[in-house]
């Protein structure tokens, strides 16, 4: 439902019922702001901060991509030691494909290692005359849908003649475990800004659009006026700035704009949606480890 939204709807509802049964009701808004090969910014309306930041946290921690995780070293002439080779081969993203690939723990081969759950890299090369730079571009996959998300990452430096012999094997895994499995480069929210100028008040003195250095002001015959509203981080230097005190700047403790950044293993919408599919998943367990009981639906609010 969330992917129809973001493909061409400008709203949609997503309506979960282990969510209703939980917080009383909870309807999420998306609004698709901006989507780029790697990176979305999304408007989510009718939450918390509290859900927000849950949300935030399992997509960090709790959504699987592939990571390098055993290296077999069989030749390394290298200047690098064997245990630095394996952490650089270990933090290289990798196109991941979910569909094709489980869990270790919830593999048939109960994390021994098969088709279903691990891939696996060779890394060959000797350096020629004038040196080499051997870089992720010479891992060679077994699977070739799972690569890495660039050839240019360098992975260590040769002089002539030098050579390195790496087998390595990727497997799925989460970021609580190890960053290497982490999706995203970053992922973090903030509450939509109200900012107002007050054209009585305004003497066009300008020391608002000089300070912000988001450039949310602009000059219009001589009064100071906003023109880019959601690009304000609430610092605040504006209405500190300003001696007639015409800005006032508020926010919505329900809206949020919430921007995903992945580091190439998904796509950013695809981590999007696995996120929430997690989160309902932690839910259920959290229901079924307290059968009968109903959570407080309102809280006094604190501010
Ligand atoms: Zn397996």
């Amino acid at each position: 439902m969330v992917h129809a939204a973001l493909e061409g709807e400008e709203v949609v509802e997503y309506k979960e019922s282990m969510w209703c049964k939980l917080r009383g009701c909870i309807n999420l808004k998306v609004s698709l702001l901006e989507k780029t090969e790697d990176m979305i910014t999304l408007l989510i309306q009718d939450v918390n901060p509290g859900f927000m930041n849950s949300l935030r946290r399992i997509i960090l921690s709790e959504t699987p991509v592939m990571a390098i995780h055993e290296v077999v070293i069989l030749e390394n002439q290298s200047p690098l030691f064997d245990e630095t080779i394996a952490h650089r081969l270990s933090l290289v993203p990798l196109r991941t494909n979910l569909d094709r690939y489980t869990m270790p723990e919830k593999c048939e081969c109960e994390g021994v290692g098969c088709n279903l759950c691990q891939v696996g890299f060779t890394l060959e090369v000797e350096a020629p005359e004038n040196g080499y730079v051997a870089t992720t571009g010479d891992l060679k996959p077994q699977d070739p849908d799972i690569v890495p998300v660039s050839d240019d990452i360098p992975i260590a430096k040769l002089a002539k003649g030098q050579r390195i012999v790496v087998e390595a094997f990727a497997k799925l895994g989460i970021g609580r475990v190890h960053a290497k499995w982490q999706p995203v480069s970053s992922v973090a929210y903030k509450m939509v800004p109200h900012v107002k100028v007050d054209p009585a008040k305004c003497d066009g003195c300008e020391e608002c659009v000089k300070v912000c250095f988001k450039q949310v002001f602009e000059m219009e015959s001589g009064k100071a006026v906003v023109a880019r509203e959601m690009d304000c981080t609430l610092c605040n230097l504006c209405t500190k700035e300003c001696v007639g005190q015409a800005i006032s700047i508020d926010y919505d403790n329900t809206s949020f704009i919430f921007v995903l950044e992945s580091t190439g293993a998904l796509p950013p919408v695809t981590i999007f949606e696995k996120g929430l599919d997690v989160f309902k998943e932690r839910l259920e367990q959290l229901i079924a480890q307290f059968p009968g009981q109903r959570t407080r639906s309102k809280r006094k609010s604190r501010k």
